[in-house]
């Protein structure tokens, strides 16, 4: 689980979020969303522990794992390399490791190729694979499907919901998709105005368009 409890985080003078409550429960998959500016990175930042000059506490016990919008994959490691970069081993041990872990995003056959001859998706799945490998409890996710083509958009949403059927880790997505928040999250908590304006279950039972309707004024808000 996750607790944070009167987060308060400036820039100069730009409050961003103000005294902020929100605690995740483990094993939850929480949709962040809200206009652009409205302070989603920074609280994920914050919760990974990246940044920490903030105000008021964040109690997390759980391993972390990050995943950006861009792979961010170092283009002179191969992809296996990728994987497993900063992780202790043997070679062999790291490499049968990194083809595991590529092997549950459907990459199995591109342990030893360079990043750079993959596609986007592709590269977007590398990324997972690196969070996966680090066997985390907590996967925080900021807009890892904004620069995929809609097809590949929709395999990639479907593999995080996947693994988080299968590993039941705590996920953290922030998105500005409405439909992605809906269709995978089981609680979407709206950032608006410096605090939490929104946070609302998702009942992942009933039929997706069902839920689509309940969330029709969502659109507007973020
Ligand atoms: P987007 O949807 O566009 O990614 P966001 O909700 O993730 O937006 P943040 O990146 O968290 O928004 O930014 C929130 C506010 O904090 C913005 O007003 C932004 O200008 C400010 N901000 C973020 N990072 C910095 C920084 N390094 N220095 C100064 N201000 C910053
Ligand atoms: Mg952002």
């Amino acid at each position: 689980p996750v607790h944070l409890r009167g987060y308060t985080k400036t820039f100069g003078d730009n409050v961003v979020l103000q005294d902020v409550d929100l605690s995740i429960e483990a094993g939850s998959f929480v949709a962040l969303v809200g206009k652009s500016g409205s302070g989603k990175s920074t609280l994920l930042r914050s919760i990974a522990g990246i940044d920490r000059d903030y105000t008021g506490t964040i109690d997390r016990s759980e391993k972390v794992a990050f995943g950006f919008q861009d792979a961010r994959l170092l283009p002179w490691s191969k992809v296996w390399h990728n994987v497993v970069l900063g992780q202790p081993g043997s070679t062999a041990e790291l490499r049968a490791a990194a083809k595991e872990a590529l092997a549950e995003v459907g990459l199995e056959g591109k342990a030893d190729v360079w990043p750079s001859t993959l596609s986007g998706g592709q590269q977007q799945r590398v990324s997972l694979a690196r969070a996966l490998h680090r066997q985390p409890e907590l996967l925080l996710l900021d807009e890892p499907f904004g620069a995929l083509d809609a097809l590949t958009r929709l395999h990639a949403q479907a593999l995080v919901h996947d693994l988080w059927v299968r590993h039941r880790f705590t996920v953290v997505l922030v998105t500005h998709d409405v439909e992605e928040a809906i269709t995978l999250a089981d609680r979407i908590v709206v950032l608006s105005s410096g605090g939490v304006s929104l946070d609302v279950p998702v009942d992942l039972a009933r039929p997706r368009d069902r839920r689509l309707s309940r969330f029709e004024d969502l659109r507007e808000r973020v």
